[in-house]
């Protein structure tokens, strides 16, 4: 199969992202390779890595191997809790630079807001100096509650961009997707396929509507996220899973369908609670 075309969101600063990127939590250091060349002759073109993943290395070692001119890349890293802070942020991303081999980010995303080291806010007016010093594209957060959305836009200049929550048919999180249209921010989920431990995948819903429209479970609910405008980055290190996740350009889910699927939230969180971790 030949490369898939991803259509891109505008992000509220008018530059472009893929709508499906590649994510790369949890793949070991040295095992990257394999999987990202996969994923380049998919048609991946974002990368979703955080410094806390121990890879940025060999995310940046697969891009120089891959050929592929950078600017047709979207590389996104994460700012990890022990780095918040106005001058530990401008090291981190410095540092996170240094790991990739690169002299530019296209986004950067303060990981968790850590709400007890009550650090985020100084933290993002260190993300605005290094957008504005072009060592930075554009500037997000991840793991964000309303409540520090609200505190950034009372306390700073700068909307960010995007944040990036779990997000999945478990946990719908129709609060702050309300907020973020209201404010410009986009959605991009983490953990799109329930992290393959929820049972997401075997949910009768979901098998039901893979059978309907002759697709994979994950392939229905990727499909889902992007009828909804939310950015996905699925994670796989299996090649046929790699194609298949990008592969949800040439179906449509009805309003029947995309019905059955809201009425699975169930506020499920499969990992940490962003008001008290870190
Ligand atoms: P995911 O929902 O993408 O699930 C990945 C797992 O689902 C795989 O390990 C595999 O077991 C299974 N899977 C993948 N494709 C499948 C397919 N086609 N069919 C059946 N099973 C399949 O979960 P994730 O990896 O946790 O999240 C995706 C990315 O989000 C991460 O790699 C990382 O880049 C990012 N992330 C960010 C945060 C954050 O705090 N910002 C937290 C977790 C993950």
């Amino acid at each position: 199969m030949g490369e898939i075309r991803v259509p891109d969101v505008v992000l509220n600063d008018g530059v472009r992202m893929p709508q499906v990127g590649f994510g790369v939590f949890k793949v070991e250091p040295g095992a990257l390779a394999g999987p990202l060349r996969e994923a380049f002759s998919a048609g991946y073109r974002s990368i979703d890595t955080a410094a806390m993943y121990g890879n940025e290395a060999d995310v940046g070692a697969a891009v120089r191997e891959s050929g592929i001119a950078r600017d047709e890349l979207f590389v996104t890293t994460k700012l990890w809790n022990d780095s918040q802070g106005f001058e530990a942020a401008q090291q981190g991303c410095r540092e996170s630079l240094e790991r990739l081999g690169m002299d530019r980010l296209d986004l950067f995303l303060i990981h968790w807001p850590a709400p007890r080291q009550d650090l985020y806010v100084e933290t993002w007016r260190a993300f605005e100096g290094l957008r504005d010093q072009g060592l930075v594209t554009s500037i997000g957060v991840s793991n964000f509650q309303v409540a520090h959305l609200r505190r950034l836009a009372e306390e700073t200049a700068t909307v960010p961009a995007v944040n990036q929550v779990e997000l999945h048919p478990y946990l719908q999180q129709a609060e702050l997707r309300e907020y973020h249209a209201a404010h410009g921010i986009v959605t991009e989920a983490w953990g799109p396929l329930g992290q393959g431990k929820s049972g997401l995948l075997a949910d009768p819903v979901v098998t039901g509507l893979a059978e309907k429209h002759g697709k994979s479970p994950a392939q229905v609910v990727l499909r889902w996220h992007v009828q909804l405008g939310n950015v996905v980055i699925p994670k796989s290190v299996t090649a046929s899973r790699i194609v298949e996740n990008i592969d949800v350009f040439d179906f449509a889910l009805d309003d029947g369908d995309m019905d059955a699927i809201a009425s699975l939230d169930q506020g499920r969180r499969g990992g940490p609670d962003p008001d008290t971790f870190g």
